[in-house]
C-alpha cells in the first residue's frame, strides 16, 4: 500500500489549494478525487480577486471575466448600482477550469494525483490512516484532509465541523450565450427569492444563474423566479439545464481539527451564509491547513489546532456577524433592502465584502458605532 504523509480527499478549490501549498513546502501528498475528469459544478464562479495573494502563480488564465459593476434589484427594478470599476475587483472563474488549474499546479509541484478514486472508508490504524476506494483500492497517510464537498459525511463521523449542520437550498443554471447581461456585470435581486436572492454572472460566452434560499428547511421554489429573472436577461423561460443542489453554510463556531485530520472547504461548513461565498473560504482553509499540517509535519506544533484557530480569527469571526445580518434581512428582506441595500453607502460596502476588502464584523462594528453616535446626540 502506498504511503504518504498527507492524503487529501476531494480536488475542488479546497482540496487542490492544500495539495498545492503542501507540495510546494515539500510534503509528501497525494489528492484524490472521485470523479474521472473535472466536471461543471453548480457553482457561480463569483470570486474575490483578493485570493490571488494567497497563490505564488497567477490566477489569470482561469478568469472568464472581470466585474466592473454590480446591479441590485427588488423584484427586478428599484436597482442600485455598485461601481466596482477603481477599486474592488471580483472575478468569474469557471469552477471546472479553476479546479483543474490548481490540481495541475500542485501536480507540477510534485503532489501525486489521483481520479476515479471514491473514498468509501477511513479508518485509524496505529499512527495512519488507511483511506480506502469504492474499487478497493487503498492508500495510507499520517494525517487526512477532509476536502469532500457540502455532501461529506465525514465531519459528522469524526467530530469535525458544526454539530447542526445548515444548508442554502439552490439551482443552478448555465445559459449558452450572453443574452442582455451587459459585459462586466452581475445582478443581485432579492426581493423574487423567499428568504433569499437570485443572481446572475457573465462567463465567457454564457450566463449563470442561480437561485438560493438560506433561512429554513423549504426547498427553494426556483421555477416561478427563473420565469420571471430569465426573460429580463434575453433568455426564454425554458433555457438551461436545471440542477438542483444544498449547499453547507456557516453554522457557529466549530473545531476543524482532531488527531491527525483536518476539515476544510465546503466540509467544514465555511461558506458565507448571506452571500454564498464559497471559493475564498475554500481556498483560503486549504492554504491555512496546509501551514498547520506541516508545522505539525515538521515537529513545530504538538497538534493541528493552529488551524482551527487560525479559521476563526481570519474568517469566523467574520461569518459570525453574516450568520446574523442573513438571519434579520431574509427574514424581513423588504425592509433590509430599502434600509440595507439602498443606503447611500451599502453597495460600496456589499462591493467590499465580495471583493474580500471588507468583513460583515466591521460592517457591524460601523453599524453599532452611529447607533451609539445617533444614542449620544
Ligand atoms: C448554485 C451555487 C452557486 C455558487 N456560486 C458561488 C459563487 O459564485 N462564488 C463562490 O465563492 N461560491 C459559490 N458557491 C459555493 C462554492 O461552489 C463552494 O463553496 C465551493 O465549491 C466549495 O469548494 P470545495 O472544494 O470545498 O468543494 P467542492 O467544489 O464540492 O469539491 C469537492 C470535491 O470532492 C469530490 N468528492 C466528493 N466526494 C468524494 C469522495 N467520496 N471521494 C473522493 N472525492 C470526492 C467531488 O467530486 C469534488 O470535486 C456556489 C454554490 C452553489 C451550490
Amino acid at each position: 500500500m502506498n504511503s504518504f504523509d498527507v492524503a487529501i480527499i476531494g480536488a475542488g478549490a479546497a482540496g487542490a489549494s492544500t495539495a498545492f501549498h503542501l507540495a510546494k513546502e515539500g510534503v509528501k501528498v497525494i489528492l484524490v478525487e472521485k470523479n474521472s475528469d473535472f466536471i461543471v459544478k453548480p457553482c457561480s464562479g463569483g470570486m474575490a480577486a483578493s485570493v490571488q495573494h494567497l497563490f505564488p502563480f497567477s490566477l489569470e488564465p482561469v478568469v472568464d471575466e472581470i466585474i466592473k459593476k454590480v446591479k441590485f434589484t427588488w423584484c427586478l427594478s428599484d436597482q442600485v448600482n455598485a461601481d466596482l470599476s477603481s477599486s474592488s475587483p471580483f472575478w468569474i472563474v469557471k469552477r471546472e477550469k479553476l479546479d483543474k488549474f490548481i490540481s495541475i499546479k500542485a501536480k507540477e509541484q510534485g503532489a501525486d494525483f489521483l481520479t476515479s478514486f471514491e473514498v468509501k472508508q477511513i479508518v485509524k490504524r496505529k499512527t495512519k490512516w488507511v483511506i480506502t476506494a469504492k474499487d478497493t483500492r487503498a492508500i495510507q497517510a499520517r494525517c487526512v484532509v477532509i476536502a469532500d464537498g457540502s455532501n461529506s459525511s465525514w465531519p459528522n463521523e469524526f467530530g469535525l465541523g458544526p454539530k447542526n449542520l445548515h444548508y442554502a437550498s439552490t439551482t443552478s443554471v448555465r445559459l449558452e450565450g450572453r443574452g442582455l447581461l451587459e459585459e462586466g456585470t452581475s445582478i443581485f435581486d432579492f426581493g423574487l427569492v423567499h428568504h433569499g436572492f437570485a443572481w446572475a454572472f457573465p462567463m465567457q460566452n454564457s450566463v449563470s444563474v442561480g437561485v438560493g434560499t438560506f433561512i429554513g428547511d423549504h426547498a427553494v421554489e426556483s421555477k416561478e423566479v427563473l420565469n420571471q429573472l430569465l426573460p429580463s436577461l434575453g433568455f426564454s423561460q425554458e433555457a438551461g439545464a436545471r440542477k438542483n443542489s444544498n449547499l453547507r453554510v456557516w453554522n457557529g463556531h466549530s473545531q476543524l481539527h482532531t488527531d491527525q485530520m483536518v476539515v476544510v472547504g465546503d466540509a467544514a461548513s465555511l461558506c458565507d451564509p448571506f452571500l454564498a461565498e464559497g471559493l475564498r473560504p475554500s481556498i483560503m482553509s486549504g492554504c491555512e491547513a496546509a501551514i498547520h499540517i506541516n508545522s505539525w509535519l515538521q515537529g513545530h506544533s504538538k497538534d493541528l489546532s493552529g488551524y482551527t484557530k487560525a479559521m476563526k480569527t481570519k474568517w469566523g469571526n467574520s461569518m459570525a456577524w453574516g450568520r446574523r445580518i442573513s438571519q434579520v434581512f431574509y427574514r424581513f428582506p423588504k425592509i433590509g433592502y430599502q434600509l440595507g441595500i439602498k443606503r447611500p453607502t451599502a453597495p460600496k460596502r456589499i462591493a467590499q465584502i465580495l471583493s474580500g476588502k471588507m468583513g460583515y464584523e466591521d460592517i457591524a462594528q460601523r453599524v453599532i458605532k452611529r447607533l451609539l453616535l445617533q444614542r449620544s446626540n
